[in-house]
């Protein structure tokens, strides 16, 4: 099957299909980490991110979250709705970790009492600037009412994932998201990995994440694989 390139980024590709409502989104090996300075490849890595966002994205369906996803094509092309990208990073913090720990007063590990919601604004260009509400109004990046319902989503989102994933022995110190505009609704989009979450080992505390590879923190595919086994033990069968 030739496929038209629609765009390519850093760790997916995405395709036109015949039905311009449909794209196919590639998870590829690459990863990137601090704006695409550091770059590296993983073998499997696009196959376990695919089934893993796959799995998460028909949990939260189940429990009337909207997203994109419509199924898996092929081991890492998954079939999507195409919507128009709202180019907001929402990033949704349970555990001090990452940048937070860098620009302000808090040591990792500490605990929030209720989930902390960052907006970044989606841009390469400018290296995803932390946004206000004025700040993404004036943006226009999106409207009073769509900023409510992206913090609605998201803490809603982060609650089901929350427990979904404690239940199999992980922790989710923070997680970023991505929406998207179709007929009018919000769906979820983009992907929820181990490239755009933070997952810590319940019994040890120790990332099996991203993390891994922008701090050379051991071997990354052995925790991309852990994390799928928990998630989609399925694909191993
Ligand atoms: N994150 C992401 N893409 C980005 C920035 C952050 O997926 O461009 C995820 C990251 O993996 C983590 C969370 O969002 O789970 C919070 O990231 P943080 O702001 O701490 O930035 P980082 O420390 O990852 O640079």
């Amino acid at each position: 099957m030739t496929r038209e390139e629609l765009y390519s980024g850093k760790a997916k590709t995405i395709y036109k299909t015949d039905n311009p409502e449909i794209l196919i989104a590639e998870f590829r090996n690459s990863l990137t980490a601090f704006n695409g300075e550091k770059k590296g490849e993983m073998d499997k890595k696009g196959y376990y991110n695919a089934h893993i966002s796959k799995k998460l994205f028909e949990m939260l369906e189940s429990e009337g979250i909207r997203t994109h996803y419509i199924e898996m094509i092929f081991d890492i092309d998954m079939l999507i709705k195409k919507v128009e990208i709202i180019k907001i990073e929402v990033i949704v913090r349970n555990i001090a970790a990452g940048s937070i720990t860098k620009k302000y007063p808090l040591k990792e590990g500490t605990i929030f009492k209720l989930p902390v919601i960052v907006f970044d604004f989606k841009s390469d260009e400018y290296g995803d600037p932390m946004l206000n509400d004025d700040i993404a109004l004036a943006l226009g990046l999106a409207t009073r009412e769509e900023l409510t319902i992206l913090r609605k989503l998201a803490l809603r989102i982060n609650e089901l994932l929350l427990i979904y994933l404690d239940e199999r022995g992980i922790i989710l110190p923070d997680l970023k998201l991505e929406f998207g505009r179709k007929d009018g609704e919000i769906l979820l989009a983009d992907e929820i990995s181990c490239d755009t979450c933070r997952f810590w080992d319940k019994k040890t505390g120790q990332s099996m994440d991203k993390d891994i590879f922008r701090f050379n923190k051991g071997d990354i595919s052995k925790a991309y694989e852990k994390v799928a086994r928990r998630i989609v033990p399925e694909i191993f069968e």
